[in-house]
Order: C-alpha cells, then structure tokens, then sequence
C-alpha cells in the first residue's frame, strides 16, 4: 500500500487501543436523570454532573422555550457587536450575586472562561503555578498564555512554596486549581492557597464547575471555606449543577472589564444562546431558593459512603468531600471490565483511564434525585460482581 501524509493517524489510533485507552461515545435516549435509557434499557446514572437534577426541571425547560420564542435560537453575533442581550446581563448580575462578587462574566463553556481568563491576565513574562490534577481546561490556558508553566505536586503547599522562590524572576504570578478536583473528587486547600498567593504578590484562579451549586449554599467552595471577602478570580460552568451550557468568570469590576477587553474567547465568538442564558438563570434562581434539594444531594453522599463502608470495606475510594466518588482500580483493562460489568447489571458508572488520570478508576457521581434505593443497588451490584480494586495511597497515584 502506499503510504500517505495521514497513515500516522491509523497506527496512532492501534497504539490507543493496545494501551486500553479508546474511548467512544454511549448514546442516552431521552432525558438524562437518575436513570438514563441506553440500548433500550434503563440503567441507574451515576456518570452525570447534573448534581441537582436541574437539567431535566420543568422550570428550565420552559425558560429556554420562552427565551428561544422571545429571542430566537441563535444570539447571532458575538457580545460586543451585536450578540448581546438583555438575559445575557441578567445572567451575569445572578451569577454576581450568588458568588457576592461584584461582577460576572458568561462565556460559551466553562472550557472558553479558563482559556480565555488565564491567558488575558499572564503572559510571556509570568508564571504560572498548576496543580498536576487541573482540569484540562485550565492546562490548555496556561500553555496558550505563553506564560512558564510549573505543574507543582497534587494540593501539595509545600511544593508551591519551593517553586514560589522563583517568584522574583518573573512579573506576575498566577496560582491555578480546580477547587473540588474533577476526577477525584477532592478539595483545594483554598484559605491556604489565598495566603500564599498574598505572602507572594501572586493572582489566584479557582475553578468551581463541581462546586456550584453543591457547596457553600450553592455558592461554591470559596463561600464553603469562607472566603468571599478575599481577592480572588472565580471560573467555573453553567453545564453541571445549573443544568445548562455556558462558564463564567467571576471577581472585582476592572477585572471583568478588563476581560471584556482582553478575552479573545469573550471577544471573537457568538454569545451564548437564549435558551441556555435563560436555562442558568432559572438554575440559579432554583439554587437560591432551594437548598433542599442540595440537602438531598449531601444526604445521598453520605448514605452511600456508608453503605460503600459497611458492605465493601475493603474497596478502595478516593478521599472525597464532594459528590464525586472514586473508586481505584489497578488497571485500564479492570476498569473497563468493571464498567462493563456494572452496566450488564443495570448501573452506569464510567471508567477514567489514562491520559485523562494518572490512575485509573470507576468514578460515581452523586444526584440529588438518586433514590436510597439507587445507591442500594449501586453497592449491591459492586458486590456481586466482585471488583478488586488496588491501593489506596494517594502518594503512590503516579
Ligand atoms: C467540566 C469542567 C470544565 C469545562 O466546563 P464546560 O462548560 O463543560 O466547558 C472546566 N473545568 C472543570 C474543573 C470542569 O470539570
């Protein structure tokens, strides 16, 4: 055969198969709730981050049904020509209010916030320190800022502080982590974290996207650690607990001016669709005036990791303090396995495999909606089907 220009790509895609690492997409039919239809059968949902339920709520539904009439179904052009609208600004007062920041600033995804944020405020002749489990979105910013890039040990400060002693070479400074890690479930040492950022004159980026809605009455982990008062730049997503589409920044007036200027994924795209602006607005209004349903969501977090701790003692979980629950396994193949397994017997539970985590892992995330006896079932099924799962250490991740 001859070979091409693109023959690279077919051998590329046999070494990711060899390693265990293909992924391809499930369809779910219909709406996604706590149970989802895939192949014509209902399975429990335990892969979703619609934490609150919100996604599938009447409310919202009608929201984007009214704004889409209003106002069409696409914004037709980006922000700062002729995009923009009256929602998108009550959208970002709502987001500026529960976050008690005093502005906002909403962008296609939470993916375009963090490129567009990190890269606008650093640049060549800064630094920027990275937690190693970030979200992928805010590694992508720091590479395309420019800026020298330091991943430094997982919530590790220690390690922060040891590549702070380069500080002084370099004329900013940012600091950047998801606040709950996506794939693991656990929490930034935020008060921490801000000190250090004001010891060393350095700018501090968290990212909510799996906290909003979940912690601090919805506020997210900054008001959870009692933080509001503090300086610092909030990122995060309309596409989890708000149930929508769309991210946001969030922090002081001549910040989000400033990005308003500056964020080429602000400037150069079409603005966020009515539908989905009208979507999170009717989220957050529903976040503010529910915490029962964020009650019900801690509630089913830890029913079920006592019920994991009493009838699996000896599986292994991820320290968590979110709805994300990670359960170790030893290898690629045995999560794969697993997940097929679990979903032979009705539970929808996804593998995380390399590249995504340094290890991998059936990870379950938690819904306000998710009855006692969905989780009943979740840890029933672990148990029939035996899983054995591999050592805990954090330490011993890489
Ligand atoms: C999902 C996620 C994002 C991306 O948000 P989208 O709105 O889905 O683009 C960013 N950061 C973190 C930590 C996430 O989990």
């Amino acid at each position: 055969m001859l070979s091409d220009a693109y023959d690279w790509i077919e051998q590329s895609l046999a070494t990711i198969h060899k390693a265990d690492w293909y992924r391809s997409v499930q369809t779910i039919q219909g709406r996604s709730g706590a149970t989802v239809e895939i192949d014509g059968r209902s399975l429990v949902n335990f892969a979703s981050n619609d934490y609150l339920g919100l996604a599938s709520d009447d409310r919202l539904i009608q929201a984007a049904i009214t704004a889409t009439q209003k106002y069409g179904t696409g914004s037709t052009g980006s922000r700062l020509l002729s995009g923009h609208r009256e929602l998108h600004r009550e959208l970002e007062c709502a987001i500026a209010a529960l976050k008690q920041t005093e502005d906002a600033l909403v962008f296609s995804s939470g993916y375009l916030a963090n490129i567009g944020v990190i890269s606008a405020i650093v640049g060549k002749r800064d630094l920027i320190l990275s937690d190693q489990y970030n979200h992928s979105s805010l590694k992508s910013g720091a590479i395309l800022s420019g800026a020298t890039v330091i991943e430094y040990s997982h919530c590790d400060l220690a390690s922060i502080q040891t590549h702070l002693q380069q500080r002084d070479r370099y004329r900013r400074c940012l600091i950047i982590t998801d606040s709950v890690f996506s794939m693991d479930g656990d929490l930034c040492p935020l008060p921490e974290l801000l000190d250090l950022a004001q010891q060393h004159n350095c700018m501090l980026l968290v990212d909510e996207a799996h906290a909003t809605g979940v912690l601090g009455d919805g506020a997210g982990c900054v008001k959870h650690f009692g933080c509001i008062q503090r300086q610092l730049i909030q990122v995060g997503t309309l596409s989890k607990a708000l149930g929508s589409l769309g991210g946001y920044v969030a922090g002081g007036k001549t910040l989000i001016d400033f990005l308003r200027n500056r964020a080429p994924s602000w400037i150069y795209t079409t603005a966020l669709s009515p539908a989905n602006t009208a979507a999170a607005l009717a989220a957050i209004r529903i976040i503010q005036q529910e915490p029962e349903r964020r009650q019900q969501l801690w509630r089913n977090i830890d029913e079920l990791k006592l019920l994991l701790h009493q009838q699996l003692p000896h599986l292994k979980l991820l320290p968590s303090e979110s709805a994300i629950l990670c359960l170790l396994l030893p290898s690629p193949a045995s999560a794969l396995t697993a997940a097929h397994r679990l979903q032979d017997a009705g539970i929808f539970a996804p593998a995380i495999r390399p590249p995504t985590v340094p290890t991998s892992r059936i990870r379950i995330s938690l819904m306000a909606t998710h009855t006692f006896s969905h989780m009943k079932q979740l840890v029933d099924v672990l148990s029939a089907i035996n899983i054995v799962s591999s050592k805990p250490a954090r330490g011993d991740q890489q």
